[in-house]
C-alpha cells in the first residue's frame, strides 16, 4: 500500500465521523426571541447561509419588523407609516410569531405567553432595549418613545395641547424634539447634563445643537435635575427641578436613555453586566445560546471592555455574526460601531468608542458652519470621529480605527486622513 493509498482509506473512514459530528453539532431548530433589526437580520442571514432547518421568530411587537429610527423621525412627522418603514420582505420559511412574549426560556425550548413551548437547538436573544422610566416623579403622565405604537398618541396629544416638554437631551429627546416643531408644537428640552448630546459630542458641538435648536424655536435648558412632575387642574404638567425651576407643558415626553430587555437572561442564570455578556462570535455564558443588538454587552477588542452599541448598524452587523457563529462559520471582528442621527434636516454621522474627556481635532470644516469632521483621539489612538456633510470621513476613520495604529495628534489632518485613505484601501 502507498502512502497516498493509506491516507485515502484514513480519509474514508474518517469522513463519514466528521460528517456525522457536523451533524450533531449542526442546529436543526433555531429559535429567535426578538424581531426587531437584530432578529430579522439574524433570520436573513441564516437562510442566505443555506441554514435549512426550523427557524421561528418571537416578537411582542404586533407589526412587522421595522425600521426603528423611523420612529423619532418620518413616522412621529406622520410622512410615513408603518408599511413605508418596513425592514424588508419577510424572510421565507422563517415561522414568525408577532405579538407574542417569550416569558422564559430553558435550556432547550422558550415558554411563550401565547402557544406551546417552542424548541430550540440554538437560540438567539435579540430582545433589545426598552425606554427608560423614572416612577419616583410623581404623578403626572408621561409619554415615551420606543415603538411605532407609541408615536400616534404622543403626536395627538401635543397636537391637542400645543405644547411638549422634552425631558432629556439625548438623540432620542433632541430628534422628538425637532419633529414636533416641525409639527407646530411649542417645545422645550430639559436636559440633566451640561450639554445635550454629550454622551456622543463634546461641549462645542452640544453647544452648536443648542443654537440650531435655538434657530428653530426650541429651548434647551442645562444642568436640570427633574425632581417632580405633577399635572395641574387645568390638565397641564408643572415640571420642576430640584433647584427649584420649574416649566409647564401640555404634554411632557420622558427620553432619559433605554433598558436593556435582559430578563430571559438574567432568569435564565446567564452572565449579564448592564446587557447579556457575549465573546467575539456572540455566544453568551451558555452553550447554544446567543445574544446580539441592543440587548447584547460586546467585547471592545481594540480598547478592551465591553460596550453595547445601541445603534441600528451595531445591531445589524452583530446579529449577521451571530447567525454565522450559530453555524459555525467564521465570525471575524465586529465592525466599528457608528451612527447617526437627522435634526432640522441636518444628518450627523458620529463612530468608534468616544467619551466626553476625549481629546477632539477638527480635522475639516466649522461647527459653526455645521458642516466639519472631528476626530477623537485618546493617547496615541484614534478611538471615533463625528461630523456633518463628509460621511466618506466617518468611513475612513472607521478604517483606520479597525486598522489600530497608533497615530499622531498633530498629524490629524484632512489631508492625512485622505493619505490613510489608500494606505487602508
Ligand atoms: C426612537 C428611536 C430612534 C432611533 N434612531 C436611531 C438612529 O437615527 N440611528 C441609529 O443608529 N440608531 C437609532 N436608534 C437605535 C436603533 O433603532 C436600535 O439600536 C436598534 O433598533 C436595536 O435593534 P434590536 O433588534 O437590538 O432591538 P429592538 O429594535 O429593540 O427590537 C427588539 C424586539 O424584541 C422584542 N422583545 C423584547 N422582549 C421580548 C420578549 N420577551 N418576547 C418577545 N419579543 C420581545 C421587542 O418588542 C422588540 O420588537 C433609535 C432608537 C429609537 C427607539
Amino acid at each position: 500500500m502507498t502512502t497516498s493509498d493509506v491516507e485515502s482509506k484514513m480519509q474514508a473512514l474518517v469522513e463519514p465521523w466528521r460528517e456525522r459530528d457536523l451533524r450533531a453539532s449542526m442546529p436543526r431548530s433555531i429559535v429567535i426571541v426578538g424581531d426587531g433589526a437584530a432578529g430579522y437580520t439574524a433570520a436573513k442571514v441564516l437562510r442566505a447561509e443555506g441554514f435549512a432547518g426550523s427557524i421561528s421568530m418571537i416578537g411582542s411587537d404586533r407589526s412587522a419588523t421595522y425600521r426603528r429610527p423611523a420612529v423619532s423621525k418620518e413616522l412621529l412627522a406622520g410622512t410615513k407609516s408603518v408599511e413605508q418603514v418596513l425592514l424588508g420582505e419577510p424572510v421565507v420559511g422563517v415561522d414568525v410569531y408577532h405579538g407574542v412574549t417569550a416569558l422564559s426560556i430553558s435550556e432547550d425550548s422558550v415558554i411563550v405567553d401565547d402557544g406551546d413551548p417552542i424548541s430550540y437547538d440554538a437560540l438567539l436573544l435579540a430582545t433589545g432595549s426598552r425606554a427608560r422610566q423614572l416612577d419616583d416623579l410623581g404623578s403626572g403622565s408621561v409619554f415615551t418613545l420606543r415603538t411605532a405604537a407609541d408615536v400616534e398618541p404622543l403626536r395627538e396629544d401635543f397636537a391637542r395641547t400645543g405644547s411638549l416638554l422634552v425631558i432629556g437631551g439625548g438623540l432620542i429627546g433632541c430628534e422628538a424634539a425637532a419633529t414636533a416643531r416641525t409639527l407646530g408644537a411649542e417645545v422645550t428640552v430639559l436636559e440633566a447634563a451640561k450639554a445635550p448630546l454629550n454622551r456622543i459630542a463634546p461641549e462645542s458641538i452640544s453647544r452648536m445643537y443648542v443654537d440650531m435648536h435655538a434657530d428653530n424655536g426650541i429651548t434647551i435648558h442645562t444642568d436640570v435635575a427633574v425632581s417632580q412632575i405633577e399635572r395641574r387642574d387645568d390638565g397641564t404638567a408643572l415640571v420642576t427641578a430640584q433647584d427649584g425651576r420649574a416649566w409647564s407643558a401640555g404634554t411632557v415626553l420622558l427620553a432619559v436613555g433605554s433598558v436593556p430587555n435582559t430578563e430571559l437572561a438574567v432568569e435564565f442564570g446567564l452572565a449579564t453586566r448592564s446587557g447579556v455578556l457575549v465573546d467575539a462570535n456572540m455566544r453568551t455564558s451558555a452553550p447554544n445560546v446567543y445574544a446580539a443588538g441592543d440587548v447584547a454587552e460586546v467585547p471592545n477588542r481594540l480598547l478592551g471592555g465591553t460596550y453595547r452599541s445601541e445603534h441600528w448598524n451595531g445591531a445589524v452587523d452583530q446579529a449577521t455574526r451571530a447567525a454565522r457563529s450559530i453555524l459555525g462559520a467564521e465570525v471575524g471582528d465586529l465592525d466599528v460601531p457608528w451612527g447617526w442621527s437627522n435634526q432640522h434636516g441636518v444628518n450627523l454621522q458620529f463612530a468608534g468608542w468616544t467619551t466626553a474627556d476625549d481629546d477632539y481635532v477638527l480635522v475639516r470644516g466649522s461647527i459653526e458652519d455645521r458642516r466639519f469632521t472631528a476626530c477623537a483621539v485618546r493617547g496615541d489612538m484614534l478611538v471615533g470621529a463625528i461630523g456633518i456633510g463628509f460621511p466618506k470621513d466617518i468611513r475612513q476613520v472607521r478604517a483606520i480605527i479597525a486598522n489600530g495604529n497608533p497615530v499622531d495628534r498633530d498629524q490629524l489632518t484632512a489631508d492625512w486622513l485622505e493619505r490613510q485613505l489608500t494606505a487602508v484601501g
